[in-house]
């Protein structure tokens, strides 16, 4: 692994949160979306590591030094490459069910074989087979979690991938993952909208509910408002007027459409 001291800044957000970024761009200047946000969550008892990131530096001295004493869960928020990749260095990790069996086993980065960038050396080390962790655990909606003083409970919101999660927090903030950011955007095939509305629905639903102002994604800035679900819903909604604007993206085997809000990479399927 890279031996490079500062690959992740960290930064303490709140008394029991962290947030440790990762730039993705330095794999390929193609992947926009810097940084991407690993949150560490620190209840009384338990610690809630919220994605591994890239694979690229040793991530867990840091966080066992952050979490003290305390036991630590480790969750991806979903299977794509940037999220998963560090997992080989905590024995468990859990993931939605339905992507446990996509990181049990050795993850395939061979899309990056051509890439030049200095870091991909890393890859290149381990012949792009990138080693799963020992034990991956099944999550699914509705799970709930107690670290000590924060409860979080799981919220499936397939549509950028099958097991997106989201997590709620008693403390007041949702964690989006992909589901949401500012920056561009992963979507599937077109027919595919209505899953990814929906999961924007349930979570504008939820956050009308409970009250949550706090929304924090895992790239780019943090914390956005609620007018981040909002934004997203009706831009998703209008791109079937922008579908004649689209053009080809052949690196991420898209269609792209801009709307000044976001950039939307939409699955050809
Ligand atoms: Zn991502």
């Amino acid at each position: 692994m890279s031996k490079e001291p500062n690959h992740f800044e960290i930064s303490k957000h709140k008394d029991y949160l962290y947030v440790i970024k990762e730039n993705i761009s330095l794999v390929h200047p193609e992947f926009t979306n810097d940084p991407l946000n690993i949150y560490l969550l620190l209840g009384s008892q338990t610690a809630l590591l919220l994605d591994t990131g890239c694979g690229l530096s040793p991530l867990k001295p840091i966080v066992d030094e952050l979490i003290g004493k305390r036991k630590l869960l480790v969750f991806n928020t979903h299977y794509h490459w940037d999220h998963p990749l560090g997992n080989v260095e905590f024995g468990e990790v859990y993931i939605h069910e339905n992507e446990v069996k996509l990181v049990s086993n050795p993850y395939d980065v061979s899309y990056f074989k051509d890439f030049t960038n200095e870091i991909v050396k890393v890859y290149a080390e381990q012949n792009f087979i990138i080693p799963p962790a020992d034990v991956i655990k099944p999550l699914k909606d509705g799970d709930n979690f107690d670290l000590g003083e924060i409860e979080v409970e799981v919220i499936h919101c397939p549509g950028h991938s099958a097991g997106s999660i989201c997590l709620l927090t008693s403390t007041g903030e949702l964690f989006t993952s992909d589901v949401a950011y500012y920056g561009d955007q992963f979507l599937p095939k077109k027919e595919d909208f209505p899953i990814v509305l929906n999961s924007l629905s349930k979570l504008i639903t939820l956050c009308k509910k409970q009250e949550i102002v706090e929304i924090y994604p895992s790239h780019s800035q943090y914390p956005c408002d609620t007018t981040l679900l909002t934004d997203l819903y009706n831009g998703i909604v209008n791109i079937q007027n922008l579908w004649n604007k689209k053009e080809p993206f052949d690196f991420f085997e898209a269609w792209v459409i801009d709307d000044k809000k976001f950039r939307y990479f939409i699955a050809r399927g």
